[in-house]
This record gives C-alpha cells, sequence and structure tokens, in this order.
C-alpha cells in the first residue's frame, strides 16, 4: 500500500475545498520536526458557508428515518474498518503514537459507529396515562438541531466519532472543528460518511483558530448545541459562552485520576495494568492514572515494579513496530512537563526514574516516576497530560478516599482491592465519574463516559449520551 499524508481541506456542504482565502497552516510529524503536510485554515466566510449547509443538512437528515440513518451509518464503519490501515498510518504521522495504538483507536471508532447507529433506532418516546379517559400524553423524542463541536488532538478519531455518531443517529447534523495539529485521521473518518451516502450539509469540517471559530459558532442562531473536549479552563469559557446563548452543552473536561491500591490487592496485576494504562498515548489522555496511593504494606512493592516496567518500555517513532510509546504530540507539553517534574523535586518529592526530554529531534520524554510528592506540588494538583506519574503512600483508606477527592477534578478513577466491602464503599465515596477497579473497562461505547464536578458534565457513552442531542417534546391532545 503506497502511503502519503495529504493536505488536509475542509469538507462544508458535501465538498472538499480550500478555504474561501486559501489559507493553510502546516502539519508537523512530532517524532522528526518535519513538515508533513498543510491543513486549511477556515474564515468566517468558510463558517457561514457550514452554518447554511448544516441548516439545510438538518432539514433533510431530521426527516430521514432512523431505519435509513442507521444503514448509512454502518455502511461508513465498514468503509472505515477497510481503509483502517491508511488512517492509523497517517494518525501515528501527524500525532505520534505507536501505530497498533492508532489502528485500535480506528476501528474503536468504527465500533462506536455501529452501536450509536443501532441506538438512535430506539429513542422511543412515551405515551403516559392520562387522567381522563380521552386524553392521550406522550412525549416525543426530537433531535436538538444544528451541534458544533470542538475535538482535541490526543485522540484524533476517538473525540470525534463519539460526538458524531451521537450526533447522526439522532438526526442532527452537525459542523466539527476537528484539532489543527492531527487533522488527517478525523478528515479521513469524515470521507467514509461522505462516501457511506450521508447527504449533503449533514456532516461539515473545519479547521481554524479555535478561539475565533468558538466564538462565532456557539452564539449562532443555527446552533444548538456544543460538545466539547479539552482542558477545564477553556471548558468553563465555552460552557458560560453556550449558558449566555441558551445552548445545550456538553463538557468532557481534564482529569486527575487517583489509584487507590489496597494492601490485600493483586500488587502485580495492579502495576502491570496501570504501567501499560499509563503510559498509553505517553499519558496525554484525560482518563490517564496520576496520583497513585498505594497502601504502606505495598508501597515499595508497587513502586519497584512500577518503576522497573517503566525504565523497560521502548520509547520511539511510532510507526517502528517495537516502540512502546511515541513522542509528545506537540513541542510545548515539553517545557510543561520539565516545570512540573522540577517544582516537584524542589518541595521534597523524589525522582525515581525519568524526568528529561530525549534526544534533541521530535519530542520525546522519559517515562517518568515521581515518590512521595507533597499535595502542595503542582503535579499534585495539575494535570499532567503526559508520561509521569507520581506514586505516594497512605495508612488508612479514609486518608486514600480524601486524597482522591481532595481536587476539583472528577473524571476517572482506579482502584485494586481483595475486600468486596472496600469495592463497595470506593464505589460510593469516590468522587468521579467512572470508577473501574480490579481490571480496565472505561470507554467502551454502551458505557457512559464522562465526568464530574470541575471534569465537566454530561457524558459520550451509553444511552444518555444520545440524550444529550434528543429533545424531549410533550404532546397531549383528545383521543
Ligand atoms: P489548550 O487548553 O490550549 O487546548 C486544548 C484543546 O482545546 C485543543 O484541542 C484546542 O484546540 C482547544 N481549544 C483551546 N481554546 C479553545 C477555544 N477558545 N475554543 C475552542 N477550542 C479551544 O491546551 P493544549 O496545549 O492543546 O493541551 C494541553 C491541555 O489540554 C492538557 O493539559 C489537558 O488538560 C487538555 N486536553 C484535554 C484533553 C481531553 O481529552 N480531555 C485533550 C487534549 C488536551
Amino acid at each position: 500500500m503506497a502511503l502519503s499524508y495529504p493536505d488536509v481541506q475542509l469538507f462544508i456542504n458535501g465538498e472538499w475545498r480550500p478555504t474561501r482565502s486559501g489559507k493553510t497552516i502546516p502539519v508537523v510529524d512530532p517524532a522528526t520536526d518535519e513538515q508533513i503536510g498543510t491543513v486549511a485554515w477556515a474564515g468566517k466566510e468558510d463558517l457561514d458557508e457550514a452554518l447554511a449547509a448544516a441548516a439545510e443538512g438538518f432539514r433533510v437528515w431530521s426527516r430521514t428515518s432512523a431505519y435509513d440513518r442507521c444503514k448509512i451509518m454502518r455502511k461508513a464503519a465498514e468503509l472505515l474498518r477497510e481503509r483502517a490501515e491508511s488512517i492509523a498510518w497517517m494518525m501515528t504521522r501527524e500525532q505520534g503514537k505507536p501505530l497498533a495504538q492508532s489502528r485500535m483507536e480506528t476501528l474503536g471508532g468504527a465500533d462506536t459507529i455501529d452501536w450509536f447507529a443501532e441506538e438512535g433506532r430506539r429513542a422511543y418516546g412515551q405515551v403516559i396515562p392520562p387522567r381522563s379517559p380521552n386524553v392521550i400524553q406522550m412525549t416525543l423524542k426530537l433531535p436538538v438541531g444544528v451541534v458544533a463541536a470542538f475535538t482535541p488532538w490526543n485522540f484524533p478519531i476517538n473525540q470525534v466519532v463519539r460526538k458524531l455518531s451521537a450526533a447522526l443517529t439522532t438526526g442532527c447534523s452537525i459542523i466539527i472543528k476537528a484539532p489543527e495539529e492531527t487533522p488527517a485521521s478525523p478528515a479521513e473518518l469524515i470521507r467514509c460518511f461522505a462516501d457511506a451516502g450521508v447527504p449533503a450539509g449533514v456532516v461539515n469540517l473545519v479547521y481554524g483558530i479555535p478561539a475565533e471559530i468558538s466564538e462565532y459558532l456557539i452564539p449562532h442562531p443555527i446552533v444548538r448545541k456544543i460538545t466539547f473536549t479539552g482542558s477545564t479552563p477553556v471548558g468553563k469559557h465555552l460552557a458560560a459562552l453556550a449558558g449566555k446563548h441558551m445552548k445545550r452543552a456538553t463538557m468532557e473536561l481534564g482529569g486527575h485520576a487517583p489509584v487507590i491500591v489496597t494492601a490485600d490487592a493483586d500488587v502485580k496485576k495492579a502495576v502491570s495494568l496501570m504501567v501499560t494504562h499509563k503510559f498509553r498515548n505517553a499519558g496525554q489522555v484525560c482518563v490517564s492514572p496520576t496520583r497513585f496511593l498505594i497502601e504502606n504494606k505495598v508501597a515499595d512493592e508497587f513502586l519497584e515494579g512500577f518503576t522497573a516496567a517503566a525504565k523497560a518500555i521502548r520509547v520511539g517513532n511510532g510507526l517502528d513496530p517495537e516502540t512502546e510509546m511515541g513522542p509528545l504530540a506537540n513541542d510545548r507539553r515539553i517545557p510543561a512537563l520539565e516545570a512540573l517534574i522540577g517544582d516537584a523535586v524542589e518541595r521534597g518529592g523524589k525522582l525515581v526514574t525519568g524526568g528529561n526530554r530525549i534526544g534533541n529531534q521530535g519530542y520525546f520524554f522519559e517515562p517518568t516516576v515521581l515518590a512521595d510528592v507533597p499535595t502542595s506540588a503542582r503535579i499534585m494538583n495539575e494535570e499532567p497530560f503526559g508520561p509521569v506519574a507520581v506514586i505516594n503512600r497512605f495508612d488508612e483508606l479514609d486518608e486514600a478516599i480524601a486524597e482522591a477527592n481532595r481536587l476539583p477534578y472528577g473524571l476517572a478513577a482506579y482502584a485494586f482491592t481483595g475486600s468486596d466491602r472496600t469495592a463497595t464503599r470506593l464505589g460510593l465515596e469516590v468522587e468521579a465519574g467512572m470508577l473501574t477497579i480490579n481490571h480496565l473497562g472505561l470507554a467502551l461505547p454502551e458505557v457512559p463516559f464522562g465526568g464530574i464536578k470541575d471534569s465537566g458534565y454530561g457524558t459520550e457513552g451509553g444511552s444518555e449520551a444520545i440524550e444529550a442531542y434528543l429533545e424531549t417534546r410533550f404532546v397531549t391532545r383528545t383521543a
């Protein structure tokens, strides 16, 4: 298969095209610093065309039956599977993650489309028992309208496919502002939908200056719903804008996941699952485990096992099949991580392994383990979004739960315990949108995916994800 990285265009009203101004920006391979292509940079004129197309797309798609929408979506999933190899290659070139992870993300995207395609056929309303025999009362579930979606660079396909699938299955049209740093793989995802027969205007794809696009689209009267994945500060800003203009919103924001390991847990299993999970996608994952809280009796064993496994991770270009961890996706993560690690050490934390950039070409960073870091350190409070684990200790479960709940974040949490009683208690007391105990069970299309507290609101998985794109309307009439 001949593989080449494209110059990525906008997709508006069923047409792939450059921006009206002709403006583009470069796309860089984070493993080599090399420019590999360009991406079109939308201006207001392009956005106006996308808005008009999406309004007409909504008119057409909302009148298409759920059965026919499902057929087109399932066709798109098939195309995505067929094209997975070349799309995964593009993802690795633009984002850096190992090819196996890009492949898994692409194929997982196809499963997500299938699940949502079927679920939309079950968007049932209700018939409500009336107070009078000659009255009928019912609820209708109708699509909310044109959606504006903003997605980040860490999972170029997964972040788009969840929003896109939920919107399409319910009959919404969508304008996606996909990530400028990793534009080709999401564009190929959209191509699968276009080739599967989604009518013109139903799906529109733009890139550009994120703040300019969100400030324009969110207040616009054609847009009825916002969905955003990214950092908490940006999410709060966009949620406020959505609130000001009375737009529905789903916010999937940052996390700082705690991992509680009690002395009666299977420590080897905890180490093995958590090392893989921590360094997946070089730690640039909103549900990445970050604050490890290990019961004192097993803390040395956990730290030794985790550190040895972290040291053994093969870091390199994601295209090399031997690579287990690729580079960071962009150069600004390097100083951000160096500052967080430096601060932790200055405040008395131990640097057990890693801590440095690798080489000076590409954005490679060592898998890093810090231990016994005080809670005053920045890394105990800010999302590192990189390959850094902090391993701390506790004596009493109460302490661990208090630490887990200390931060305003509440996205994912992990626990390993041999006690059913502890597992039940953690399920009730740990403040997280998602808690996985003794195994890794997050992010399947059929289960909720989302946070509480400052990690946002709404969910991008399970039947509730569909609800976010539907309005409940009430109709009552005489029989
Ligand atoms: P950033 O906060 O500048 O951007 C994060 C994402 O939000 C990017 O995709 C960006 O395009 C988008 N964005 C920024 N300002 C926006 C605006 N005004 N309107 C619309 N979209 C906007 O940070 P970054 O350097 O790209 O990433 C670093 C931080 O972002 C991380 O520390 C992490 O907290 C967060 N992040 C989270 C996720 C996630 O999956 N939740 C993904 C990527 C980044």
